[in-house]
């Protein structure tokens, strides 16, 4: 293996660390919101332009770490958020063109502010209702507090 090939693999650990953080991040928020209810259907996901969070990377670890959770088999539905740039120079407003080309198309100004476009969170979660069983041990509890 060439020596330049080795120096790229900590560059890569480290991005699927951080997306392995974050999909554990979400997966506690799902498991959180479901504490009261039944199994976790599906989790809609905002994922900006310039994030560094591949779906499919999310996806991948969401499958490993939600397994025998109440997230287990759930869906993870991702909409993309283009990222549009504010010129510092001028104020023009544009969409980016690709994510190395970030001049304003107004004056060529480099100074640009992001608008939109980094964002990574959850949207909605949702979840089935709770079990009628359920509501009846809640109610137990409930009274041997008392
Ligand atoms: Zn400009």
């Amino acid at each position: 293996m060439p020596a330049d090939a080795q120096k790229r693999v900590p560059t890569l650990d480290q991005r699927a660390m951080h997306e392995l953080a974050v999909t554990t991040n979400v997966l506690e928020i799902a498991l959180r919101h479901a504490e009261n209810a039944g199994r976790v259907r599906e989790v809609r996901l905002v994922i900006g332009q310039l994030s560094s969070m591949i779906d499919d990377s999310v996806q991948f670890y969401w499958d490993i770490i939600s397994e025998g959770t109440k997230a287990a088999g759930s869906k993870l539905i991702f909409s993309r958020i283009p990222a549009v740039l504010k010129c510092q120079a001028c104020g023009e407003e544009y969409p980016i063109a690709t994510r190395y080309d970030l001049t304003c198309p107004a004056c060529g100004g480099l100074k640009v502010r992001v608008l939109t476009g980094e964002e990574f969170y959850v949207e909605s979660i949702e979840v089935e209702e709770c079990s009628h069983d359920y509501s009846d041990s809640r109610v137990g509890e409930d009274s041997q507090r008392e």
